[in-house]
């Protein structure tokens, strides 16, 4: 991520365009979410040695411990998330930037929060460098960010053991949290509705697999 240039071959696009396909026939329907994810080069948010790797449907580590989603959840996510041109979203997981990335292409304001000094002070610096204007912020997820709430969206790209209460509190009227909930080897995929009376509607989406939402830094 650090150390390569910025190009975007034919091949890349390429590529890309395939992995957008197999997303679309895995079900994703929302052409806005399958635009951004062909406009949005996967390839520069990994190292430079594993390139090739970067336009396959898979997960794949990042450093830390952490891995950058899977396309097609990142895909399945932002679907569930009804992106509007102008939304303000928060993202807790910043991991490598890239779903930060997707929202912002998508027109949305994007607010994220990674708990990892490393890959926070990676993100802050690369992503402007490519041209996505993303608010990173280093801090617990858990949380929210109080100072700027509340918020259109709220998506969680970590496993999380619960629905945190600040994350639902910081929601708008409407708005909608994406969370994957349970502390096994699996998560639910969870929908958080807050209605425009105050009340919370929560739906459920098929399991998936992500690493944990991990609690404050100074207990690891
Ligand atoms: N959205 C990322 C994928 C991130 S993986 C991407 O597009 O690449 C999940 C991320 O959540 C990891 O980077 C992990 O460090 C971060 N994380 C885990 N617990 C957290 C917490 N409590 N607050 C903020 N970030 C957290």
């Amino acid at each position: 991520m650090t150390d390569h240039n910025f190009a975007d071959t034919f091949r890349h696009k390429g590529l890309r365009k395939k992995l957008v396909e197999s997303i679309r026939l895995k079900g994703i329907r929302d052409e806005n979410v399958l635009k951004a994810m062909e406009a949005v080069p996967r390839h520069l948010f990994f190292d430079s040695g594993f390139l090739e790797f970067a336009y396959e449907d898979k997960a794949f580590p990042i450093g830390a411990g952490q891995t950058i989603s899977q396309p097609y959840t990142v895909a399945f996510q932002t679907e569930l998330l009804h992106i509007k041109r102008g939304d303000k979203v928060l993202e807790v997981g910043t991991g490598s930037g890239y779903q930060a990335s997707i929202l912002y292409q998508m027109g949305a304001k994007v607010f994220s929060i990674e708990r990892q000094r490393v890959l926070f002070s990676r993100a802050k610096e690369y992503l402007p460098k490519m041209g996505y204007s993303v608010k990173v912020f280093f801090g617990d997820g858990y949380k929210g960010l109080p100072a700027f709430a509340p918020f259109d969206k709220i998506i969680v790209t970590a496993g999380a053991p619960y629905v945190p209460e600040a994350l639902a509190e910081q929601l708008k009227p409407g708005g909608i949290l994406v969370i994957p909930v349970d502390e096994g080897d699996s998560q639910l995929m969870t929908t958080v509705e807050k209605l425009p009376d105050g009340r919370l509607r929560t739906d459920h989406h098929g399991r998936f697999r992500f690493v944990p939402l991990l609690g404050d830094k100074a207990n690891d």
